[in-house]
């Protein structure tokens, strides 16, 4: 390997990354992919190679505090690893581009401090996503970082999608619905027509359903609409965030309970959703083992959140063709997929029980009218794709139809 991209996906305990070297066919090849977890705790770096034996597997040397430290830490293992290989350049993940950004972008300074501004809007991802940024700046600062927003996927919706009807004078340009985890989306929709040709062109509905959740209503692979709005609160229910909530209930936590800003904004992000109902865990396999009935509760809910939210999108569609799950869940829970897709049965979606079962790609029944699809979604591709483009290391041709 002579050169190499690096991807970084900064969360609030984690450094993901991915190595991607320059193609030299159709697409990006992964040379590795891992993480630092458990940052500012006991903190472990591991990476395997693309066929995925372990590169590393260890605790470092040193306590990892922080973003800035995790890159450092990362930035040593790089040079041992791949010494004599050139970094070409860094794409990153940042959750939100605002009403500025609807497209990857080469970070400047400028670029930076506006970003900073967004913080308050994501303030589980944005700070760790620009300290990561930075932390490169530091220690590579000739490389060229870009950097592919999550909500740049949603930017061409109708407006009536993205209104969010509070007084036009307090509105402004800022307060509007975005819509996120468009890396995800758009990754899927860039590998339909290879996997599902026959609902690639069609009305699609993604769940996205990891740790954070969503759903996204494509129409020949364009975003028509999305349960995320204004933050990565709205919609579904998630591991630690409750999705839509009645705006009463908040003012109440506000009037009633006299909670502060920063308490409501921790219930919000940290311990609502699955946890909350839960008392338990944030995480669905815990939950699913789990035979308390407050564990079950929590499973009910995602579950009757998820189809409701189906519905909606299937109303703003006017009817579906196609229903794919991704992420943690989406990919590897056959009974949520189950679950949801029962609920979903008025819409013509019937799962086929052993293809559930199996890796998928299709796992709906022949009679099924809807096609129902698990597939994996791959938004550290896409950003090795965006940074390629946008840096000029591919031509706009080499994965045009991936
Ligand atoms: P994120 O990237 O948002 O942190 P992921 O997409 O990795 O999240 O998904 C994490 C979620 O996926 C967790 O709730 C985890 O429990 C769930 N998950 C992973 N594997 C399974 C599985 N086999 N069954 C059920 N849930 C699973």
């Amino acid at each position: 390997m002579d050169d190499y991209t690096l991807v970084l996906n900064a969360g609030s305990s984690s450094l993901k990354f991915c190595v991607f070297h320059r193609p030299e066919s159709e697409d990006w090849c992964l040379e590795s992919r891992g993480q630092i977890e458990s940052i500012g705790a006991e903190s472990r770096i591991f990476a395997r190679d693309a066929q995925g034996r372990y590169l590393i597997d260890e605790k470092p040397q040193t306590q990892v505090r922080d973003t800035r430290e995790a890159v450092e830490v990362l930035a040593e293992w790089l040079g041992f690893t791949y010494g004599g290989a050139r970094v070409v350049g860094v794409g990153h993940r940042v959750v939100h581009g605002g009403p500025r950004y609807a497209f990857p972008t080469v970070v400047t300074p400028q670029v930076l401090a506006e970003l900073r501004h967004l913080v308050p809007l994501a303030p589980l991802h944005q700070p760790q996503n620009l300290a990561a940024i930075e932390a490169v700046s530091e220690h590579l600062p000739e490389v060229p970082q870009v950097a592919c927003f999550d909500t740049s996927f949603h930017r061409n919706h109708a407006p009536i999608a993205d209104l969010i009807p509070l007084p036009r004078e307090i509105r402004g340009s800022e307060l509007r619905r975005y819509g996120f985890h468009g890396l995800s989306y758009e990754y899927i929709a860039s590998v339909l027509p290879r996997v599902a040709p026959e609902i690639a062109h069609k009305r699609v509905i993604v769940a996205h359903l990891g740790n954070g959740a969503s759903m996204c209503a494509l129409n020949d692979g364009k975003s028509i609409d999305t349960s995320f709005g204004f933050t990565a609160l709205d919609g579904l229910c998630m591991g630690t965030r409750p999705g839509s909530v009645d705006p009463g209930a908040i003012l109440y936590l506000f009037q009633t309970l006299e909670l502060s800003a920063k308490e409501v904004e921790t219930i919000l992000y940290r311990k609502s959703g699955l946890l909350g109902i839960s008392g338990i865990s944030n995480d669905m396999r815990d939950l699913l083992r789990s035979s308390h009935e407050d564990a079950r509760l929590a499973v009910d809910y995602f579950v009757f959140r998820a189809a409701k939210e189906i519905g909606a999108l299937a109303a703003v569609l006017g009817g579906i063709d196609g229903l794919v799950f991704t992420a943690g869940i989406g990919e590897h829970s056959a009974e949520i997929r189950r679950r949801i897709c029962e609920s979903s049965a008025w819409l013509n979606i019937e799962l086929d029980a052993e293809l559930n079962a199996s890796k998928g790609p299709r796992i709906s029944s022949k009679a099924s009218k809807v096609s129902v699809w698990a597939i994996p979604t791959n938004e550290e591709l896409m950003i090795a794709r965006h940074t390629g483009l946008l840096l000029g290391l591919v031509q706009p041709r080499a994965h045009a139809t991936t």
